[in-house]
This record gives structure tokens, sequence and C-alpha cells, in this order.
């Protein structure tokens, strides 16, 4: 009997990992092993440290990995598999094999600075403490990538095959449908990795968004994530509040610091900068992007535009690549990002990590929090602990740097940029297939939304939906 086992992203956000055995009992190996999704843990210390055990089944009998998108929770594990002995073959749109590229190196160069950190400080168990992965592990696993088209039936053995279709959440992001053909049926399955918002939805006038998930699914079992399972995001245009805030600062002489994460985030907020200049809604203030992942995402993003919708796509071609833009400066090299720290004119910086847990945006805040005529605006989660979410409390004061810096400058969080459906929208998405699945697993979402969106559909829907739990394993026919 078939069978699939949750070895991540159960009971929390973070760590996808989905495996598939074709075996004919539970015993294990006998059968193909497909992982789908290798994603990295992240947040509490107490789900990090499972980034550090084996897999239940060795990595080296594991025949292949099916990607759903390039954020780390769900490919950062990735390098590490391959570590521990994994051979097979790595499944991946084209856009998501690009943004891995860029993302799995910057990757193991963090994991290598974390593990320097510690053995400096003495702060580890281990003597020396050690990376994950590294920045060279991490290249080196990026040739067992194969590209598979969105739409494209993929064979994995006699059994077993599957497709990539939009669920637009990233850029490349997609669900995985599979197919799995025993005594004499084919049974499908869909694995959701991150829902974007729903098309035609009118929260994002302006906005560089994705073209959405794709409707009219069917499947006998759904795997689906519950991020947002409990929330709401806000549906008011973003613009007039942003350009007040920005104007605002700009005319008591300060500047504003945009932490975010380089890959996406960063590249949507600049066409929305662009907009609000070009309508004259902002002052024409220099922007600086530092940030030095920023230069090879936008380039990634240009390539394929036909993921967005139809009016990102037209802002796309009005304004075409950001690197030509006059006025805005991308930093690559360390003494570029220390120049814009010199700046005393009003400027706009969008620097990385999004959630202020290290990177250049370090540099810039703890320049710029002190001044109360300075900005701080978030654009992304903030996830519990992190120094943006202790900035985002109202905090009189945070660390950098062993250093306590005073915080006086504004501080606002806009939170309409995210790229996962809310509740209402994933009710949206479910209400558009032809037939109930079977069994609905939740997965990808603290406990409380996950069991608020348990609820929903089964009030709502009246589908049979079940919580997914860490390690357990379920029938897949
Ligand atoms: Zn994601």
């Amino acid at each position: 009997m078939a069978y699939l086992q949750f070895l991540g992203a159960a009971g929390t956000v973070t760590g996808s990992k989905h495996l598939i055995n074709t075996s004919s009992d539970l015993s294990g190996k006998r059968g193909l092993q497909v992982l789908i999704d290798c994603g990295l843990f992240q947040g509490k210390k107490g789900w990090r440290l499972r980034n550090w055990q084996d897999t239940p089944v060795p990595a080296r009998e594991i025949d292949a990995v099916v990607l759903t998108h390039a954020h780390l929770d769900h490919c950062g594990w990735i390098p590490r598999l391959v570590k521990e002995g994994f051979k097979g073959r790595i499944y991946a749109t084209p856009s998501t094999i690009d943004l891995c590229s860029v993302i799995l190196p910057d990757s193991g160069h963090l994991q290598e600075e974390e593990a320097r950190f510690h053995n400096k400080r003495g702060t580890s168990q281990h003597d020396p403490a050690l990376p994950l992965y590294t920045l060279q592990e991490a290249e080196d696993c990026l040739h067992l990538f194969q590209p598979v088209e969105f739409g494209q039936i993929k064979e994995l053995g006699p059994e077993i095959s599957f497709r990539f279709v939009h669920a637009g959440h990233i850029l490349g992001s997609c669900m995985v449908e599979l197919f799995l053909r025993q005594n004499g049926r084919e049974h499908k399955s869909v694995f959701t990795g991150d829902i974007g918002r729903v098309p035609e939805n009118p929260d994002a006038p302006g906005r560089v968004v994705h073209a959405g998930p794709e409707a009219g699914e069917d499947a006998e079992m759904l795997v689906m994530e519950s991020t947002y399972g409990n929330r709401e995001h806000p549906h008011e245009d973003v613009r007039p509040q942003l350009a007040r805030l920005i104007s605002d600062t700009v005319h008591r002489g300060g500047s504003v610091v945009v932490p975010a994460f380089a890959v996406e985030r960063t590249q949507k907020f600049l066409f929305l900068l662009k907009q609000l200049m070009e309508e004259n809604a902002i002052p024409r203030v220099p922007v600086f992007v530092d940030s030095p992942m920023a230069i090879k995402a936008v380039e990634i993003y240009l390539k394929y535009t036909d993921e967005f919708n139809e009016e990102a796509r037209q802002l796309v071609k009005k304004f075409g690549s950001p690197l030509e833009w006059p006025g805005f400066t991308f930093a690559s090299k360390q003494e570029d990002s220390m120049k814009i720290n010199e700046q005393h004119y009003p400027c706009i910086i969008v620097s990385s990590s999004g959630m202020v847990a290290g990177g250049r945006v370090l540099h810039h805040l703890m320049h710029r929090l002190p001044d109360p005529r300075n900005q701080v605006i978030f654009i992304g989660f903030q996830a519990p602990g992190t120094r943006g979410a202790i900035i985002k409390s109202g905090a009189k004061s945070v660390r950098i740097f062993s250093e306590e810096i005073y915080i006086r400058a504004h501080v606002a969080a806009l939170e309409q940029f995210s790229d996962h459906a809310d509740t209402a929208e994933l009710l949206r998405w479910l209400r558009t297939f032809k037939s109930p699945p079977r069994t609905t697993y939740l997965v990808h979402g603290e406990p409380e939304a996950t069991s608020r969106l348990r609820y929903a559909i089964m009030s709502e829907l009246g589908w049979e939906v079940e919580v997914a739990e860490w390690l357990q394993k379920v029938p897949l026919v």
C-alpha cells in the first residue's frame, strides 16, 4: 500500500517535507520514494534542532525530490539531504531553479556565518560548531536540479507521475498533482505548497502580483497549507498609506528604511515606489537597494514576466528594468553599502533581511533608528522573537551588534503585501473544486490557524479535514 509521511510543516509553518512511498507494506523501502519539498525548519530552537536529524528513511534511498517553490522553508534542506547521501533528481519549474541558484548558496553562506559567530563566542555545545551546510555544498547540489515546465506530465516510474500547476504564491511557485497507478486505477493527490492570493482579487491595485492558483482542481487527497487559516488580510489599496508615510518623512528631513526579503518582496516594492514617483505621489528622493542578492533576483524576475497577472505585466512593460531607473542605486559591494550611511539627505533604503535577523539592514537601522525624523516600514511577516517583531511592537530599544539601540524613529507595518491567500481566499479557491477530496490534510500552519481553517472548511463546505501530525503515515490510495 502506498503511503505518505509528514516529515515537516506539521504543527508549524516551516520544514515542509512530505515523503511518498509506493511500497506495498508499511515497512519502508521497496517501492519508489519521493520527497515533495525539502524545507528548512526555522523559528523556535525546538524546531530548528530538527534540521540536524536524519530523515526517517536513509537519504540515499530517496529517489527524487519534487519542489513547489524557492522559499527556504520548502527548499532550504536540499543541500543537507545531498550531504546525507541523496543522489536523485530534484524536479522544479525553470524559474524556481533560477531562484534556488541564488537563494541556496546564500543560505549556505549564512549557515557558515552562524557557525563562525558561535565559535567566536563559544556559544555552541559543539566544538567546533559546524554549519548545517556550506556555500560550496549548496552550489554543488544545483546540478541535480532538472526543469519541468508547468503543465508537463513527468513520469517518475511505472506507478507514479506528476504535473506542476500554478500556485500564484511567488515566481515559479506551483502545486504538485501526483498520479499514482495501483491495482488498475489512477489515484490523484494534490500538494498545494504555498497558495498565493486568489485571482480577480481587488486587494492589490498597482501591485505586482502573480496570476493566482489554478481553479477547478479535483483530487482524492489534498495536502494543503494553512498559514493564514485564521487571518483576513487588509483589503484597502496600500498606495495612499505608503505615499503619506514617505512624504511625511521626507518633509521632516528624515529617511525611510524598509527591511525586505531580497527576492520577490524587494522587486515588487520597487515597482510600487516607481509608480508612486511617476504619479508624483511621493517626492523623487534617492532609492538605495542594499542587498547583494537583489540584483540577480531582478534579472530573474524580468526573465519570467509571463507568470505575473496582466496588470503587473503592463507595469513591467511600462517601466522596464529597475536596474536602469534613474535615482535607484543597487549596492552590490560592501563599500557601496557603507556609503549609504553617509547619506544625510532624505532617501529610501530597501535592505534585507526582511525580519532584521541579519544582513546589511542591521547597519542601516543602527544608524537611523535613534533619529525621530526617520521612518521604518515593515512590508513582511515578522516572526515572534525576531528583531523585526521587537521593533514593530513599539519597544523603546533593540539590540544590534551587542549594542542597545534606542528606537526614536517612526515605525509602521503594511500588511497588504502578503503572498499567501487568507482564510476567505483559501475557501474561495476550494469552492472551485469539481468534487470534494476524500480527505484533506492541513499542513504548514501554527496549530491555531490550522484548527480554525479545519473548522471553516468542515462547516462551510462539509469536507472531511484532518490536521497532519509530524511523522504520521497515511495511506495514499
Ligand atoms: Zn512560500
